[in-house]
């Protein structure tokens, strides 16, 4: 079959690699001027350190599966995501552990009696968290929840805590041991060379033709047997119900000699620091060494027309608005949405990956049978 992906990201070139190793013939379309989405990584000219131009990325699973599938295509360095936090005036440790418990409040606390203590500040009349704050107060009290978690997150998000869901704070472990790893997952690391040569790898098959600074138009689809779509949902339709809300991000870039602040990822709690975290991208990749340093510093705001979408953000007349959408997806014909923006939701890359196979595993089946493939491997809703 003639299959078109809108979109060169992970979702475009996994599903694209999937069903070109299956005998179809791929076309894939990105307006931009380079392949691998948010996800691209180059070396920086003068410096030479690889940066991760669209911010951060760390690979992170415990889908033993996909963890092969990107170590097939790219060999990946060991890397553990250990994060800082400035606030009041002091340096922490995150993800809240016990050396950052004993630190704020000057304590010397052993795992059972720091647990008993957090207990005592936290909100045990909340017994399911439904908004980002409850969860807070419920896990960490309201001097941990003020100190690193209120100010961020306005910041990153933009509104109140209040009226953000539990799931996003519930993305973050708090720990009652000196473990500092960001993550909770089996496995971890850092693409050798970027993730631009991994989603180069995945691309390079015979049967896949990629075509960058081209933008799809619906009419094309019928061009086609079928079209998995990864950009946004509501751009598929022209926006005709309206946007859907998106917090974009805006990098200061600035170079440095040295060491600029000894680590990959400071985050910085207090409200009145306009920017959420500097990224120095030579930590990303701790085995390489480089006299010089690139930074980011991080600002978070409302995505605007001409922005590009980072993080969705899915507050209550967002959900309306994605239902009416997803039902126009469900009546048209021969496309598949897929991926973050397609799906409108917060994923990470191993999530992203492991939908990417199943949904190209999906359409196989489909085809095998003769039967419709549908608008939604996953639902956005
Ligand atoms: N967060 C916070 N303080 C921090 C780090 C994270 O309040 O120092 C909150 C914030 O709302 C953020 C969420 O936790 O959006 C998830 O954090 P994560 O580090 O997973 O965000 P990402 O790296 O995906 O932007």
């Amino acid at each position: 079959m003639n299959i078109l992906l809108v979109g060169a990201g992970l979702s475009g070139a996994v599903i694209g690699r999937t069903l070109a190793e299956e005998g179809h013939q791929i076309t894939i379309v990105d307006t931009r001027p380079h392949i691998g989405g948010n996800c691209y990584t180059e070396r920086d000219a003068e410096t030479g350190v690889m940066v991760h131009v669209y911010g951060p990325h760390i690979f992170h699973t415990d889908d033993a599966e996909v963890w092969d599938y990107v170590n097939r295509f790219e060999t990946f360095m060991p890397y553990k995501n250990r994060v800082k936090t400035t606030s009041q005036g002091a340096v922490y440790s995150l993800p809240v552990n016990l050396h950052t418990i004993n630190q704020f409040y000057g304590k010397t606390l052993r795992p059972d009696e720091a647990r008993a203590f957090i207990e005592e500040q936290a909100d045990t009349s909340i017994s399911e968290p439904q908004t980002f704050e409850e969860q807070a107060l419920r896990f960490v009290g309201p001097d941990l929840y003020a100190a690193f978690f209120k100010g961020y997150t306005e910041k990153q998000w933009g509104c109140s805590p209040t009226a953000l869901p539990a799931s996003i704070l519930k993305r973050l472990p708090v720990r009652f041991n000196y473990d500092d790893n960001y993550f909770f997952h089996q496995f971890q690391g850092m693409p050798e060379n970027g993730y631009t040569p991994m989603i180069e790898a995945i691309l390079d098959h015979p049967a896949i033709t990629v075509k960058l600074e081209t933008t799809f138009d619906a009419a094309e689809a019928a061009d086609y047997d079928h079209v998995f779509y990864s950009g946004p949902l509501d751009g598929y339709f022209g926006y005709e119900l309206g946007r859907l809300g998106y917090r974009t991000l805006d990098f200061e870039r600035f170079s440095d000699t040295g060491d600029y602040q000894g680590c990959a990822v400071m985050n910085y709690g207090d409200r009145d620091v306009p920017f959420t975290r500097i990224t120095e991208h030579k930590h990303f990749s701790p085995w390489e060494e480089h006299e010089g340093t690139v930074c980011y510093r991080e600002f978070s705001r409302e995505c605007g027309p001409d922005d590009i979408p980072y993080y969705p953000i899915r507050l209550v007349d967002e959900k309306a608005m994605l239902a009416d959408y997803v039902a126009k997806a469900e009546a048209t014909a021969g496309v598949t949405f897929v991926g973050r923006l397609g799906t409108y939701r917060y994923l990470d890359m191993d999530v992203t990956i492991r939908e990417a196979l199943d949904t190209a595993r999906t359409f196989l089946v489909h085809v095998r049978e003769g039967t419709a493939m549908p608008a939604f491997v996953k639902s956005p809703l």
